[in-house]
């Protein structure tokens, strides 16, 4: 049976991360979103709440919270602000991989010590040839006696410029397209690892997106994640844990539009009387609420599916674009009820919109989440 009433720890947990997000994200995200420097005070501060290893297991000092406990923390983190939340989203992104395939010397050799300090991390999938077609990737690591070669460069690469350990997708057998490519765990130290161009970005912008470059980076074979080949597969179960949050994210980034554009139609005023109480006002408003609820209701789906062990491929990416789409259709009409102010930086509705965006982006476009969805939805086909 599904319930979706919160537990008496999961609403303690909201609450927090909501104050958290109301006392250390809001305050500093119009400074932040300049984009002009990373701010690692705040990525101290969401360590010390345990926000950064909260879905690393217990015996390796995690915070072992549930699916559905994560993503009651995103969606308040991404309401405080989303590149910030894109931050330490994207550090649980290249944990996921090393949760669920690492063995558990990788894992206390390469997870525990995140929960010892401050320390970020990044998952390394896409390359300028290879976006939606990560199967097509070029990069190459070539077994030489017992370490592994990396050659090679990605792109878009969330936290790349500051991560101390990165998940790298690279060919191993380049003539089984897909089925040769592999999964290792590099850490940042490693030589031959060039940190290229760090984006300038449309949102997001407290967060950092570099290019990466591989140089004959050497690595022990022991940091292959499983088996050679299976680094599809590897990326694939990720995504699929991973895309729920993306859409807290999504209903976060709504509900803060939402709520900033009530507020400001209950005090301004044009033809005598405040804009709420016009019809098509609050018919816009009571639109969007339903699409938030429908949305999180989405997203939660997901999460129990996820915390259930029931397959959840189609309803992750289900979560990811219907609520990416939300937050991007929400942020739209709430900026229109702010009238000219909502295009204006003096107001945060702009900064929501240029957030809700890139939702509808990473972790695969939702025109792939579509895909993946219909494929299964309609099943085979007789041609
Ligand atoms: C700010 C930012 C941060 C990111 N962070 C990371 C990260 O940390 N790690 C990482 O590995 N990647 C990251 N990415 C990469 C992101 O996942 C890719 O940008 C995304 O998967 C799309 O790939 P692409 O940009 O190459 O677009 P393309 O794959 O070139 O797609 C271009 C367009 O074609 C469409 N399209 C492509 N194939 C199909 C198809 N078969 N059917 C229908 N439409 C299709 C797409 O939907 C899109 O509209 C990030 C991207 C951004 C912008």
């Amino acid at each position: 049976m599904i319930d979706f009433s919160l537990t008496e720890e999961q609403i303690a947990l909201q609450e927090m991360a909501r104050e958290f997000a109301a006392k250390e994200m809001r305050p500093r995200a119009a400074e932040y979103d300049k984009g002009e420097k990373f701010h690692w005070d705040f990525i101290e501060k969401a360590f010390e709440v345990g926000f950064v290893t909260c879905g690393i297991p217990e015996e390796y000092n995690g915070g072992a919270l549930s699916h559905m406990d994560t993503i009651i923390i995103s969606e308040e983190l991404a309401w405080g602000c989303a590149g910030m939340y894109t931050t330490i989203m994207a550090s649980s992104l290249a944990f996921t991989p090393v949760i669920l395939f690492g063995t558990p010397d990788q894992k206390k050799t390469f997870l525990q010590p995140f929960t010892e300090k401050p320390s970020l991390a990044a998952f390394c999938l896409t390359e300028r040839e290879a976006g939606s077609d990560a199967g097509g990737l070029a990069t190459k690591a070539e077994k030489v006696g017992d370490e592994y070669v990396i050659n090679g460069s990605k792109c878009f690469i969330t936290n790349g410029g500051l991560a101390s350990m990165y998940v790298v997708f690279a060919k191993t057998d380049p003539d089984k397209g897909a089925r040769g490519m592999s999964a290792f765990i590099v850490p940042r130290e490693t030589k031959g690892i060039t940190i290229g161009k760090e984006e300038d970005k449309m949102g997001h912008r407290a967060s950092n997106t570099c290019e990466l470059y591989f140089e004959d980076v050497r690595i022990p074979a022991s940091n292959l994640l499983a088996k050679e080949g299976m680094g599809f597969i590897i990326a694939m179960k990720t995504l699929d844990k991973t895309r729920a949050p993306v859409g807290a994210g999504g209903v976060g980034v709504a509900r803060a539009a939402l709520e900033y554009a009530i507020e400001y139609a209950k005090t301004r005023v044009q033809f005598g009387k405040p804009i709420a109480l016009f019809q098509d006002i609050s018919f816009k408003i009571a639109q969007m609420a339903a699409e938030i609820s429908a949305a999180r209701f989405l997203v939660w789906n997901a999460a129990w599916r996820l915390d259930n062990d029931l397959p959840v491929g189609k309803e992750s990416a289900i979560a990811k674009f219907y609520a990416s789409d939300v937050a991007m259709s929400v942020t739209n009409t709430a900026l229109d009820i702010l009238g000219g102010y909502g295009y204006m930086k003096d107001y945060p509705m702009e900064k929501l919109m240029r957030d809700a965006k890139l939702l509808q982006i990473y972790e695969g476009t939702n025109s792939i989440q579509r895909m993946v969805v219909g494929r299964e939805v309609i099943g085979p086909i007789k041609t």
